[in-house]
């Protein structure tokens, strides 16, 4: 297949749609079927509309396009049956990135960045996470992790934990986020390195295996089944004490998909942030080979 039929196939899949303030555009990527015998139907190619070039982060396939028109969104209407399913949200009223330039040294700043230095979170971690506080309305008192699209910088949700105790639920999430369709550090899956990943609950859990951890925020959706499936490397499946059996039935599920894939059965009560890393690696390695 020439790459000009190639591109234009891409600028079918796009067509009518708007790019995020990042520059990518998203559309159902037409190589998937060939590659993978199934149909994306969760937009999973991408174009960045400035420099023309394309990836779809299911099947691998990749290119440019040198001649890219004007405004692709003038290229054809959006069909209804064709809508975005990841749908960017706004970050929360009164958002503060504590990390970044005076912030880090404002007094105000000194219990969230307590909560987290405590949680063993490192400044420089929590910069690159793009971590921050609310400290009025709704969400005061709450450090706010940012879920970001595979481009990094687009919000699909947010994860805002209570730093004080006592708090009736410790987590809030946006209302309108659609957590089965995000997996937390989606990114880490298209590393493509026989390190395995690590699959956990919460984001937390996932930061304290930056950057070898993705987290699925609950139980795991179908979404996400199909994502750790084709991902670039091994898949490790690490979730609380209490939920060992739902981790052992996703690794056997991605297992029986052709994906290597181990689990680990951490003591009642303990999580993945607990663990002694050098243990957690050397249990991941056994689960792979067992
Ligand atoms: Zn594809």
């Amino acid at each position: 297949m020439s790459s000009n039929r190639r591109g234009d196939m891409v600028l079918n899949a796009v067509a009518g749609r708007r790019a995020s303030n990042s520059g990518w555009v998203r559309g159902n990527c037409p190589f998937c079927e060939m590659k993978t015998d199934k149909p994306d139907r969760k937009q999973c190619l991408g174009l960045h509309v400035a420099t023309g070039k394309w990836h779809c982060f299911r099947c691998g396939s990749g290119g440019i396009i040198t001649d890219l028109p004007d405004d692709i969104t003038d290229l054809k209407p959006e069909t209804p049956e064709d809508k975005e399913t990841r749908r960017p949200v706004e970050p929360p009223e009164g958002f503060r990135p504590i990390y970044d330039g005076d912030w880090l040294t404002a007094l105000m700043c000194a219990a969230p960045l307590d909560y987290l230095r405590g949680r063993g979170l490192s400044d420089e971690l929590g910069k690159e996470a793009g971590i921050g506080a609310v400290f009025e309305g709704k969400l005061r008192g709450r450090v706010v992790v940012p879920i970001y699209d595979l481009d990094g910088g687009t919000w699909l949700g947010w994860s805002a934990r209570a730093w004080y105790a006592g708090a009736f639920r410790k987590y809030l999430y946006p209302s309108g986020m659609m957590r089965a369709e995000l997996i937390y550090n989606h990114k880490a899956l298209h590393v493509a390195t026989d390190k395995p990943v690590y699959v956990v609950e919460g984001v937390f859990d996932a930061l304290a295996l930056w950057p070898d951890a993705v987290a699925v925020l609950g139980k795991p959706s179908s979404f996400q089944v199909d994502a750790l499936e084709i991902a670039k490397r091994p898949v490790v499946v690490c979730f609380d004490g209490d939920a060992w059996r739902e981790g052992d039935a996703l690794s056997r599920k991605l297992r029986f998909l052709g994906q290597r894939a181990g689990f680990i059965r951490l003591g009642p009560g303990i999580d993945p942030d607990e663990m002694d890393r050098a243990e957690l690696d050397k249990l991941a390695f056994e689960s792979l080979e067992g």
